[in-house]
């Protein structure tokens, strides 16, 4: 239970006897969420062989452009896809003033959505790196055979841009994985990280195969233990997600250090997990009295709350607002487009599974809809 970026001694706040992969899986493993009282970081423990399921079983969601994407809400209130939203902010932070000739390394490129994008923007010299070993055909298509590296660690060159996309939180030893980056950056290299924000998208802290539930505070001191000067860290630009910003000066490594004030943040920011999580086990009774229900949201919330209702609870139905789900089965039904909200559902009540900063905003527009709506 020892930390993964400090080793040090972990205190458990939670555990589930279910747990949520971040695929929106359900899997009958049980989970534990743990504060390092060291350096206050939050992390997961889960009885799976975490290598064994992201070289095997893990299947990217979000591929390059053609395939599946997950939308989001940005603070503005415009919706977007996911690789829109991360390729536009790698390319305002980065790529702008970067030279189409940089030599760019992508570490844990999934199918290669952000390497594609690289490759149709005129960047020629890419490299990918992933412990999926099924991503092998895709990835070639894009970069070249002879530049896909899956389940082993190139050392024969140095890298001008080192990026990552989604790919740290579930690393078991992030400290090894950007020392090694550390050690293929050129002199000024810019590393540029982005991972999930349990700040701003608290359910991330119920994501079982997050090995690390990364603060903004606490990838900072990780980033600059493992030798890089960060530039900028932001959790707006991105939603959802801490976005990094970090150069290659030259300095050392050294040990992750200790913090009594970021233990101490990261217990406040756990209780609002609790909270919600505590929200959920009150409606649950309620929503299994319920005659008819549907779901407002086909991703992690939603199975989320499946989790705590009654294994014979029947859903009488799904809306999503991303085209790209409609259609699809999800919690043994048919995602449909919340257009086909009007028609039927005035008997029903309707759960709002979605980021708490926009529930409130879905709930009122179906108000009139459904007999009843709950906002956890
Ligand atoms: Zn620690």
């Amino acid at each position: 239970m020892s930390c993964p970026v400090c080793s040090g001694k972990g205190e458990v706040l939670t555990s589930q006897a279910r747990s949520v992969t971040s695929e929106s899986k359900v899997i009958e493993r049980r989970s534990e969420l743990v504060l390092c009282t060291s350096c206050g970081h939050l992390h997961t423990e889960i009885d799976l062989d975490l290598a064994a399921y992201y070289a095997d079983d893990y299947d990217a969601v979000l591929t390059d452009d053609d395939g599946h994407d997950e939308i989001v809400t940005t603070t503005d209130g415009s919706v977007v896809f996911r690789t829109d939203l991360d390729y536009g902010t790698f390319r305002k932070k980065v790529l702008e003033r970067t030279e189409p000739s940089a030599a760019v390394f992508e570490y844990g490129c999934g199918r290669g959505r952000i390497l594609s994008r690289l490759r149709k923007d005129g960047f020629s010299d890419l490299t990918a790196h992933d412990v999926g070993r099924r991503y092998r055909e895709p990835l070639a298509r894009i970069v070249g055979a002879d530049r896909v590296h899956l389940g082993e660690r190139p050392t024969d060159r140095k890298y001008d841009v080192l990026c990552s996309f989604f790919a740290f939180e579930h690393d078991p030893d992030p400290i090894s994985g950007l020392r090694y980056l550390r050690s293929i950056a050129a002199p000024s290299a810019i590393l540029y990280l982005v991972v999930p924000s349990h700040a701003t998208n608290v359910v991330d802290l119920a994501c079982a195969d997050h090995r690390s539930h990364f603060a903004a505070d606490v990838l900072v001191e990780v980033v600059t233990a493992c030798g890089f000067s960060v530039l900028e860290v932001d959790e707006e630009s991105s939603v959802g997600a801490i976005v990094l910003v970090a150069r290659n000066l030259g300095a050392g490594t050294r040990p992750v250090r200790k913090s009594r004030e970021r233990v101490k943040a990261a217990r406040v920011r756990a209780q609002t997990f609790l909270d919600y999580v505590a929200r959920l086990e009150r409606l649950a009774p309620e929503l299994a009295a319920s005659r008819e229900i549907y779901l407002y949201g086909a991703a992690f919330y939603a199975t989320l709350a499946a989790t705590v209702l009654p294994s014979d609870t029947h859903l009488a139905g799904l809306f999503d607002a991303n085209p790209k789900k409609h259609g699809t089965t999800k919690l043994g039904t048919t995602v449909r487009s919340p257009d086909a909200i009007e028609q039927s559902c005035r008997e029903a009540a309707l759960l709002v599974c979605v980021n708490e900063r926009i529930a409130p905003s879905i709930a009122d527009r179906y108000r009139s809809s459904f007999r009843q709506i709950w906002v956890v």
